[in-house]
């Protein structure tokens, strides 16, 4: 998140977190140019009048390549911002944005369109994912395994989700960590290993099959078949 406004960007922040989100952020563009060049995101939350810049020119940058991006072009972007003029909301789009919600806002409204936002990637324009016998629901916050539902911590789902996302694919120990966890958690925690492991145990208790698979000195794997 790329926002001034430091009791918004807590309200944000607090609310993120609690559905399980990792965010990091940034009060000015060159701060957030700097995140968005180290740190690959999967969205990011750009409000529009920034001290040093305006959020126009970073959307810009990073659709034309002029900023560097570890994302790449698959980076969400979702403007926020108090201008509401038809003609900003209009640029907005056509710099690049993803969506624009305009200040102030209702934080489920924030929370359905970064849902709406993140789920492109997943294989599915729905609120729930499907593999095998798992099923998420990402909007109601619960986890299935055939008829059992799974009693899941916030990171645990988020780490299933990141997963189900990417079926029969090793994810790597450090791609789930700088997905699922923000910037200041320490790259050589346990923290991945240890949910993992309790995330796998739940799935594994309501099935026959472990479904999470770890392959040694790579990362993990959902398998595709249950
Ligand atoms: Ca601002």
């Amino acid at each position: 998140m790329v926002e001034d406004e430091e009791d918004l960007v807590e309200a944000i922040r607090a609310g993120l977190v609690h559905e399980g989100y990792a965010v990091d952020v940034a009060y000015d563009a060159e701060a957030g140019t700097e995140k968005l060049a180290t740190n690959t995101y999967d969205l990011l939350l750009l409000d529009l009048g920034l001290p040093d810049a305006d959020g126009f020119d970073v959307c810009r940058g990073v659709r034309d390549g002029s900023l560097s991006c570890a994302a790449g072009t698959g980076l969400r972007i979702l403007m926020l911002t108090a201008r509401d003029r038809l003609s900003d909301r209009v640029r907005g789009l056509d710099e690049g944005a993803d969506d624009y919600l305009v200040k102030p806002f209702a934080f489920p409204e924030l929370l359905a369109r970064v849902r709406a936002l993140l789920r492109r990637d997943s294989g599915g324009r729905g609120a729930v994912l499907t593999v095998g016998d798992l099923r998420l629901d990402t909007a109601r916050h619960e986890a299935f395994r055939g008829d059992f539902q799974l009693r899941l911590t916030r990171k645990e789902f988020a780490v299933l989700q990141y997963l189900m996302g990417r079926p029969g694919h090793v994810v790597p120990t450090e791609e789930l960590l700088e997905h699922v966890w923000d910037e200041h958690t320490d790259p050589f925690t346990n923290t991945v290993r240890v949910t993992v492991g309790t995330l796998r145990r739940k799935v594994s208790e309501v099935g026959t099959t472990p479904l999470i698979e770890t392959v040694i000195g790579r990362g993990y794997r959902l398998l595709e078949e249950s």
